[in-house]
């Protein structure tokens, strides 16, 4: 019975081992991810920049609390597991199912983040404001959802999640953006319906907020 049991185990144990990704191809990967998704923003960020705010719905304290959120779990936490021994207690093996579904994630979620960007234009903030001749953007990406680059950040997330193998640092980002979105919604949709009024209602109707004909 001792000897069926231990062999029981053992065959599980190679059958875990088979299905095993060196940790290191998902920390590379998520930080190559990291790097395009970068790539793709910060001249984006210099270019909307140009363009005079007129209207401010966040405060410095929301700006601030953004910022930090997401640098320290989609940053901070990431480079520690990378860099050090200091989260190693929270690492689990990483196995080949998850990781080719992380790699689908990055995938997809860095197109729509760059499809949504390229959509949005000079239009686009980090925080809740509207932007000198603002203009609503209803075609392209934004034609089947409201929030692409939302869904963009939710796939990056899962991601991440998915391709660090570690309880701490791989989530983080998910459950903090998952937070972010919650407090956000709302605020900015209600910031659009009273610039654009009966346009954007109407825009509100007919999509979804980040799952095609879903949600
Ligand atoms: N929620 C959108 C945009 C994120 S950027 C998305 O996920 O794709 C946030 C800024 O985009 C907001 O401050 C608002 O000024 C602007 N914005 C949001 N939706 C917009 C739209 N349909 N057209 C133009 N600007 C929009």
């Amino acid at each position: 019975m001792r000897v069926r049991h231990f062999r029981w185990e053992h065959g599980a144990e190679i059958a875990l081992q088979r299905w095993q990704v060196n940790p290191w191809i998902g920390k590379t990967t998520f930080l190559f991810g990291l790097a395009v998704l970068i790539a793709i923003r910060a001249p984006r960020n210099r270019r909307s920049g140009k363009i005079p705010v007129i209207e401010k719905r966040s405060t410095a304290f929301d700006t601030t609390l953004l910022l930090l959120t997401a640098t320290v779990t989609g940053i901070l936490l990431p480079f520690l597991f990378l860099l050090s021994s200091f989260l190693h207690f929270a690492d689990y093996p990483l196995l080949g199912l998850p990781f080719s579904a992380g790699i689908l994630c990055l995938g997809f979620g860095l197109w729509l983040f760059y499809r949504s960007h390229a959509d949005l234009g000079t239009n686009w903030s980090m925080n809740l404001e509207l932007r000198e001749r603002h203009q609503l953007i209803v075609s392209g990406i934004y034609k089947t959802i409201r929030h692409p680059m939302y869904s963009a950040m939710f796939l990056f997330a899962l991601a991440q999640a998915l391709l660090l193998a570690n309880w701490i640092a791989g989530p983080g980002f998910l459950v903090a953006f998952g937070l972010m979105f919650a407090l956000r919604v709302r605020a900015e949709e209600w910031m659009m319906l009273e610039k654009f009024g009966q346009s954007y209602e109407e825009y509100r109707i007919r999509t979804k907020r980040l799952i095609p004909r879903l949600w």
